[in-house]
């Protein structure tokens, strides 16, 4: 169990939560594989009901008694009392998919007739559910882009006639994959202006993109963080999972409808993930420190038009007072232009012998895909060309390789790009 003297999450993630002596001694965590438990007895199994039902309050240092894995399981609530640790979050609810801990925070906490404002681009599951599933129930939403001030999005919300429904903010930031930053600072202070005494408006982030080791939502004024746990939570490419975290009101919420929905994370999941918990900060560490040498060898080559890199702001713009503000690194997520166009980017990727190409993000392995025709296509073209997805764009995922190795991967792909380029212009002087 924690001690209060460590306080340093990735000194708790072996530890945490979990108890030895009920498991025979394991130093770990077994997986408990089994679908119901066994009570001691009827008033046992009564009072734990009762709880987990909200019949009755909780007393005093009662623990919650476990009854049936849909409702809970050693391996995920121990799970789910380190991902607390990250971001200072009072408890957490984990999911078989980041797509079922996001679809089912915006069916908790929104109803027919409400208004659900958005950040744009958001993750395409996420984008599909709000705007092709939500209106189907009756929820209205509207989007902002990232540049967009505190005034004008409140103004956007009076325009829209519906600002007395408004019911939730919900970003991503940083935004994938143009690596936008959204202010949540100013998202809570646009929720609190349209909260009343009887209705909150509540302020959600996918912090799927930075991780929860760079970015706590909570503390800038968000209710609801969501992770896709597949993402860096996980690390290794190998299970599909999902978190969100918050008050434990909140929580409270989310594990009622999560036990109804029946789209809690299983046994197994549950122990990958705490086994994943334990080199979470080394493996983002090193994934960071390599994006800052990937990004700024980019930065300088001739093959390259752009990089978009929270390391590689203008000190000068707002983008970068709200990395100061908001981030504690850059993390391991970056996008590049290259010159030219398709045809340029899936030279570059076909090239690759180190980097594989593949969507998903924040593994141990670097990944390179092409968002226009990959992660984004279902993106209507001129919605993605106003959102600054080209068709040149190619998104890096980089991972724990050695940086030398990567950049040389890297390097060789861009020379057999410009050695077609200069193949063509040869071939086209000859005739
Ligand atoms: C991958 C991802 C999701 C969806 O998560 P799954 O685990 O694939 O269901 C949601 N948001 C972001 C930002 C993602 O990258």
């Amino acid at each position: 169990m924690s001690h209060p003297m460590f306080k340093h999450p990735e000194s708790l993630m072996m530890s945490h939560g979990y108890k030895p002596e009920l498991s025979e001694g394991a130093i770990k965590c077994p997986i408990f594989q089994t679908s119901t438990f066994v009570f001691r007895s009827a008033e046992e199994g009564k009072a734990f009901f009762e709880v987990a039902y909200g019949i009755r309050e909780q007393k005093k240092n009662e623990e919650i008694g476990l009854i049936y894995s849909r409702l809970n399981n050693p391996d995920l609530e121990i799970l789910e009392n380190r991902l607390c640790l990250w971001d200072g979050a009072e408890d957490c609810a984990v999911f078989e998919s980041g797509m079922s801990a996001i679809s089912t925070v915006l069916l908790e906490f929104l109803k027919p007739g409400d208004l659900l404002v958005y950040s744009m681009p958001v993750y395409g599951g996420t984008d599909h559910f709000i705007n092709h599933f939500l209106p189907k129930i009756g929820i209205h939403t509207l989007g902002f882009m990232p540049d967009t001030s505190e005034e004008m999005l409140k103004s956007m919300i009076i325009e829209s006639g519906k600002s007395a429904n408004l019911a939730m903010i919900y970003i991503e930031t940083p935004a994938n994959p143009t690596n936008d930053l959204i202010d949540i600072e100013m998202c809570a202070k646009v929720a609190e202006a349209f909260s009343t005494a009887d209705k909150k408006v509540w302020v959600g982030v996918d912090n799927t993109y930075m991780g929860p080791v760079w970015q706590h939502p909570l503390k800038h004024g968000a209710d609801i963080v969501m992770y896709s746990a597949t993402k860096y939570i996980g690390g290794h490419s190998d299970v599909i999972a999902g978190a969100v975290l918050g008050s434990k009101e909140v929580i409270k919420r989310v594990k009622t409808l999560r036990t109804f929905l029946g789209n809690m994370a299983g046994p197994w999941t549950g122990w990958l993930l705490m086994r994943s918990l334990e080199t979470l900060k080394i493996r983002m560490e090193k994934q960071c420190s390599n994006a800052q040498i990937v990004a700024a060898y980019l930065a300088d080559h001739p093959g390259v038009e752009k990089v978009y890199y929270a390391g590689l702001l203008d000190p000068e713009s707002r983008a970068y007072s709200i990395y100061q503000k908001q981030l504690l690194a850059p993390g391991a997520m970056l996008s590049f232009d290259i010159k030219g166009g398709e045809k340029e980017a899936f030279l570059f990727l076909n090239a690759l012998k180190l980097i594989k190409l593949a969507v998903s993000l924040g593994s141990t392995e670097s990944l390179a895909e092409h968002p226009a025709s990959m992660t984004h296509a279902g993106i209507e073209p001129s919605h993605r060309a106003e959102i600054g997805i080209r068709d040149c764009m190619v998104r890096l995922s980089v991972g724990v390789e050695h940086p030398d190795d990567i950049i040389a991967d890297i390097r060789q792909a861009l020379e057999v790009v410009s050695k077609s380029a200069n193949a063509k212009a040869l071939s086209t002087e000859n005739i």
